[in-house]
């Protein structure tokens, strides 16, 4: 039901878990983070509060790394437990993916996935998107690219958003029916689905249209359509008061 990213050079860990609890308002059963460090992608998810998923990050901390994502999940498909909290991967573990709304045909890509072979292990609708990425960033090497070609294929309503080890300092979002915000920082950028996950850093806005992507990194954003097309980018001034 929330949804932050963030690339920068702050933890993302941190600017991710306080703009999630900035979206505490709006409902939801579980929680999840990805960050990018050392290399690799490194994950945590919980069902219930964001306080069980704090419990589970001081158990297990997560290396600290300045490129991160993070959901707080309202189920659709499958129960609200730790298998189903978002972040999904892919089966190699460099591919995250968050996810608001619901993915109509997710069904028929899940079958055909898992007869190229892919494992899925949750009950979720947005699980086949890591793995549709994962093929997709596999002969792009680029994850704006990737989310954009997946995007093409999935029906119904999203917001997405997701990291790939590989491109260590770029975050990917995207949007179809579904609300999606880009902070604009010095030198830091932000994603969420409502601006005041990102208010106390930036008040540049963008304003996600329909149908569209954005590449995030630290020195600002790319929007294209979901046919690679560039987008005309209108940025605001967010002038309300979100201390409330
Ligand atoms: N449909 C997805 C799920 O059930 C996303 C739900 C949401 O919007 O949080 O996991």
């Amino acid at each position: 039901c929330g949804i932050v990213g963030y690339v920068g050079s702050q933890s993302a860990l941190d600017v991710v878990m306080a703009g999630l609890k900035r979206l505490e308002y709006r409902g939801y059963d579980s929680a999840g983070v990805a960050v990018l460090a050392d290399g690799g992608l490194a994950s945590a998810k919980r069902a219930g509060k964001l306080v069980n998923l704090e419990k589970e990050l001081a158990e297990r901390p997560l290396p600290t790394g300045t490129t991160g994502i993070g959901h707080t999940r309202w189920a659709t498909h499958g129960g609200p437990t730790d298998a189903n909290a978002h972040p999904h991967l892919d089966n190699a573990g460099r591919v995250a993916v968050v996810h608001n709304g619901i993915i109509e045909n997710f069904a028929a890509l899940r079958a055909e996935l898992e007869k190229r072979g892919h494992e899925l292990t949750s009950e979720t609708d947005t699980e086949v998107v890591a793995h549709l990425l994962a093929e997709e960033f596999s002969s792009c090497a680029d994850l704006a690219e990737a989310m954009r070609l997946v995007c093409r294929r999935l029906e119904g309503a999203f917001t997405l958003v997701a990291v790939d080890a590989d491109e260590p300092d770029v975050v990917v979002g995207a949007r179809r029916n579904s609300p999606l915000v880009v902070g604009v920082g010095e030198g830091e950028s932000f994603l969420a689905s409502d601006v005041a996950a990102f208010i106390a850093h930036t008040r540049e806005a963008i304003e996600l249209g329909q149908d569209q992507v954005v590449e995030l990194r630290r020195d600002g954003v790319t929007v294209t359509g979901f046919d690679g097309s560039p987008a005309e980018v209108r940025s605001y001034h967010v002038d309300w008061d979100a201390s409330a």
